[in-house]
């Protein structure tokens, strides 16, 4: 197939790159990645130490330049889940940063410190469209994380459909605080930005003032996940220089998980943008946008991306075709942006497909013009109450709407008179004086409908949370 990065193939002097104290042009990028591929050349598989730094991103890049496959790895990752990462990828080396001190875990492989400064000769990229282009770890939400083999094709595919999306171009220079070790972060954040030809800026850890300080300061657009939004939304109460700086950008992007429609309207009302949410996950890359300049949809996650087929299919598996905002099916997604497989799980791969679809385990409803709205994961979010079937993420959002209520998950549990109850986990505003069980209830009944009533409330300091913020549920009902 054709390059990834066509930009890398003609270099020029144009910012590529910038990560905390590196900054690296095309010229430069291609010359370091360029050493590192012929370096690596022939490897079997590398993991990649993914700091947020230039390091992994030139890591990946020398590694798809080599057509070596690489398995990005979380340098926050427990003892035990690395095990079981390197136990199931097998990588022959793995990828840092100079100054890096890696776990006893990683003793026993080699150790390839990238040069950035370092100047090969321009790789051309031979590797086919279907061979494997990375190996990524899902968040290991709803259980141990799998290995998610990726194609050129496959990245290529997804990429070019937010391009056009989005109309992202070569002027488009992306400000990044996300990790490097999952989709969000590496493809769209890093390789994204690349393969345009455009420029990224990465912040090395989020920070309000860095975001402010980078989109005040010629950055385009914005990545982020709900947490970060919801951090911006709070410190726009005043600060009225962040909220130049995001009016300003071309595009603000929200996604791996639900952005809560109280934090879309604050950010609206602040800033008079309004935040484009994206879904995805790792075995599919992308699969539908919020049409940006379009009517705001908080809570939608948009229609299919080009190419992407999307459909709903119910319990007993006939596809849905109600686009009635209502009726609740399992997306199912096919198209060229879809993984090869899960590593080593033959099992897992066969019962993830019907067919050609893959089942994402999510579910959804269609607004009347085609836009998917998430009501919440299969497994963990949809609670069979009383003979409804109700989606933890409106009960969420109708929980964070209330004054008293900084942070709020859903979940279900066993309850012999309905089947399961709607229990409440709620991080409240102000600790000493938290709503009553009672007032939110009422409050969720009366946005909702009655048969939504939460039946439990309990009170936490903060919920569980992984790298991308995302709840961890499993954790929150393991306790209970
Ligand atoms: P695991 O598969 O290991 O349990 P995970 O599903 O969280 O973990 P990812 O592939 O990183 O791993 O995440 C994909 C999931 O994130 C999607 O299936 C969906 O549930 C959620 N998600 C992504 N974007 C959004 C969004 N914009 N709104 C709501 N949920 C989202
Ligand atoms: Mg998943």
């Amino acid at each position: 197939m054709s390059a990834l990065f066509p930009a890398l193939a003609a270099p020029s002097a144009r910012p590529a790159l910038r990560c905390g104290p590196d900054a690296l042009t095309y010229e430069e990028l291609a010359r370091a990645a360029g050493a590192l591929a012929v370096r690596i050349g022939g490897a079997g598989r590398v993991a990649v130490w993914a700091t947020p730094t230039a390091h992994t991103a030139v890591a990946v890049v020398g590694a798809l330049l080599a057509g070596v496959p690489a398995v990005p790895l979380n340098p926050r990752t427990g003892e035990r889940e690395l095990a079981h990462i390197l136990d199931d990828s097998r990588p022959t080396a793995v990828l840092t940063g100079a100054g890096d001190v890696l776990p006893a875990g990683l003793d026993g492989l080699p150790r390839i410190v990238v040069d950035l400064t370092a100047s090969g000769p321009p790789v051309a990229e031979t590797a086919g469209a279907e061979s494997p282009a990375l190996i990524v770890y899902t968040s290991g939400t709803t259980g141990p994380p799998k290995g998610v083999l990726l194609s050129r094709r496959a990245v290529a595919a997804s990429l070019d459909a937010l391009a056009e999306a989005w109309s992202w171009t070569a002027d488009d220079i992306l400000v990044h605080a996300l990790p490097l070790f999952h989709v969000h972060g590496l493809i769209l954040g890093i390789l994204g930005p690349l393969r345009r030809g455009g420029a990224v800026r990465h912040l090395g850890a989020f920070s309000v003032e860095g975001v402010a300080r980078e989109l005040g300061d010629g950055g385009t657009m914005l990545f982020g996940v709900p947490t970060m939004y919801h951090r911006l939304a709070d410190a726009l109460a005043g600060d009225t220089g962040l909220a130049g700086a995001l009016a300003g950008a071309r595009l603000l992007v929200s996604g791996s998980a639900a952005l809560p429609v109280h934090d879309h309207e604050r950010i609206a009302a602040a800033t008079g943008r309004t935040v484009v949410e994206r879904y995805g996950m790792t075995e599919t890359l992308m699969n539908t946008s919020v049409v940006p300049g379009g009517e705001p949809r908080p809570g939608t996650v948009g229609p299919p991306l080009a190419g992407v087929d999307l459909r709903l299919v119910d319990e007993d598996g006939s596809v849905l075709k109600e686009l009635d905002g209502e009726t609740v099916g399992e997306v199912q997604v096919r198209g060229p942006n879809l993984f090869s497989g899960y590593l080593n799980r033959p099992d897992a791969t066969a019962a993830a497909f019907d067919g050609d679809w893959f089942r994402t385990g999510d579910m959804a409803v269609r607004e009347a013009d085609g836009a998917v709205r998430l009501v919440g994961r299969k497994a963990t979010d949809l609670i069979k109450s009383g003979g409804y079937k109700i989606g933890a993420g409106e009960i969420e959002n109708a929980l964070l709407d209330h004054p008293g209520v900084r942070e709020a998950a859903v979940t279900g549990e066993p309850d012999p008179d309905l089947g399961e109850r709607i229990v409440a986990w709620v991080v409240p505003e102000d600790k000493d004086r938290p709503p009553t069980a009672e007032e939110l209830a009422d409050h969720v009944a009366r946005l909702l409908a009655p048969h939504k009533r939460p039946r439990v409330v309990r009170r936490l300091d903060a919920l569980p949370r992984n790298d991308m913020g995302k709840i961890l549920k499993k954790a929150l009902t393991a306790g209970s």
